[in-house]
């Protein structure tokens, strides 16, 4: 196996991994691994839709962001970390306008609105294709950078030596570091109807808890209430800021009841789809009210149009949309093992509490990334590996066997650990899984279907029909080795 030795690694090129890396300094050496070829701006980041959030807006106030994100939250935010979000994401906005990122204006910048936020505060750009358009600037920043890209490298395996060297293995390379950030995305992957497009399926999750990094509140999974019906295509909350709304085939608008409206938070929406699905009813987003729809949505008319869809009435079920759970961090981006961080989807900072805000990943993604990235440059140097130990400590070649049946464990995800949680249900979805091939997928399923098992109470969008009160104390779950 060949070798390599870099300061500072870090596992993906989504947006966290390029917030990381354009942190990076000249005098070190970077490295960025990532899943996709290099010209397939593939990662989630790419892909989002709607917006990212950030109070700039005259009429709005970081203590407005603060409020909506805490409210979102049921209770499990940490405060400071999301003070930490709304100010310096507000700065971080500011700084990509002065370098020259254009969000769409209309009389200065346009702002979007989204589930749970108080006041107008969505920053698009050309339309619904914010992702492209943002990661897009920060590879060209981090391109700028002298970074290592390494494409095509599918992490497999992290090897700590006790009191000395770190590495990270791939399938042909072994790569010493002084420090390591995770921005390996989330693991929505893992259920078969989901809006995650990449190659992500968050088995990094499971090769950092195998390594003693603790991981924390696995079981809370956000699931989006509107994806167009069989094709796990993301009709974006937007559509509903701007007034499009949820009927049934009753004509019933079923969200006009519940408090929120349309604009009830994502997990409250997703509850309420379901309950009309398995009332036997289809659900449709109305878009009627949406002025310009092509123009102000251009990529999901374009999916509309291909699809040969109405875009006024589009019959829509919810999938599996973004972990709220992952790798435990701190307000610096640590985790538990030194010089080792995390940040973006595939980490938990306690950021998004119980429900995430939407549009607050983004600028998750942005925050966390440039924290990790300057803190990473700060370490000092390792030992090194003991090389004479390194292949009996390479155990997993490959965590994924060709043969494997990842649709099965898809399914089983959905239909044991989705929307709406039981005991019993869980217990099956375990017991089924506990007999498939043991690999980094299934260890990740069984992990998340425990956290959910216990849980004993439904808080944000851990949904228990067999306990439907919240707790009063509310608590993270953490994972340890
Ligand atoms: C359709 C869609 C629309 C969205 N819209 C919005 C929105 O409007 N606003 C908002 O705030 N959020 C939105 N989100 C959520 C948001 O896009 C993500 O949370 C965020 O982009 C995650 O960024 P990330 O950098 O953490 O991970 P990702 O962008 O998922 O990148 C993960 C990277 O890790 C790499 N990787 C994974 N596993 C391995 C491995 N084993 N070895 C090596 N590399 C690995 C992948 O190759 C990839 O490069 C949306 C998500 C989706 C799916």
């Amino acid at each position: 196996m060949e070798k390599e030795f870099f300061d500072s690694v870090i596992i993906g090129r989504g947006l966290a991994g390029l917030s990381s890396a354009i942190e990076s300094k000249e005098n070190k050496n970077t490295a960025l691994f990532f899943l996709e070829k290099e010209k397939e701006p593939k990662a989630n980041s790419f892909n989002a839709q709607g917006g990212i959030a950030a109070a700039i807006n005259s009429n709005d106030s970081v203590e407005k962001h603060f409020n909506d994100t805490i409210k979102a939250g049921a209770g499990l935010c940490n405060q400071k970390i999301v003070k930490i979000l709304v100010e310096k994401g507000k700065e971080k906005i500011l700084e990509l306008i002065d370098l020259g990122f254009e969000f769409d204006k209309e009389n200065g910048v346009s702002f979007g609105l989204e589930a749970g936020h108080s006041e107008k505060r969505i920053l698009h750009s050309k339309g619904d294709n914010i992702g492209r358009e943002l990661t897009s600037f920060y590879l060209k920043l981090a391109k700028e950078k002298n970074i290592h890209f390494f494409p095509e490298k599918k992490l497999n395996e992290l090897i700590i030596q006790k009191d000395s060297g770190k590495a990270v293995v791939f399938d042909d390379l072994l790569v010493e570091f002084n420090s390591l950030i995770f921005a390996s995305g989330g693991y929505s992957s893992l259920y078969s109807k989901n809006t995650n497009k990449g190659k992500t399926k968050g088995e990094v999750n499971s090769i950092a808890l195998k390594a003693g990094i603790e991981l924390m509140d696995l079981e809370f999974e956000q699931f989006h209430p509107t994806t167009i019906k069989e094709t796990n295509f993301l009709l974006s909350e937007t559509l509903r800021g701007e007034g499009a709304f949820l009927v049934n085939d009753l004509n019933e608008k079923f969200m006009e009841k519940i408090s929120g409206k349309d604009l009830a938070t994502r997990d409250v929406v997703s509850v309420k789809v379901t309950e009309e699905i398995e009332k036997k009813r289809k659900v449709f987003l109305d878009c009627t009210k949406i002025k310009n729809f092509e123009e102000r949505f251009p990529s999901i008319y374009l999916k509309l149009k291909e699809m040969k869809l109405n875009p006024e009435l589009i019959e829509i079920e919810p999938a599996a949309h973004y972990s709220i759970g992952g790798i435990k961090i701190d307000l610096n981006s640590r985790t538990n093992l030194k010089n080792v961080f995390a940040a973006g989807e595939c980490s938990c900072s306690g950021v998004h509490g119980a429900n995430r805000l939407a549009s607050n990943s983004l600028l998750e993604a942005v925050v966390f990334g440039s924290i990790a990235g300057k803190n990473a440059m700060q370490t000092k140097k390792n030992e090194k590996i003991k090389t004479e130990k390194i292949n009996e400590l390479i155990k997993t070649k490959n965590s994924f066997n060709s043969n494997f049946d990842f649709p099965l464990l898809q399914k089983l995800m959905w239909n044991y650990c989705g929307i709406k949680r039981n005991e019993n249900e869980l217990q099956k979805g375990l017991t089924k899984i506990k007999k498939m091939e043991k690999n980094n997928y299934t260890f990740l399923a069984e992990k998340i279907i425990e956290s959910a098992l216990n849980r004993k109470e439904t808080r944000g969008t851990h949904f228990r029909t067999d306990f439907s009160e919240i707790k009063e104390k509310a608590e993270h779950t953490v994972i340890r080795k």
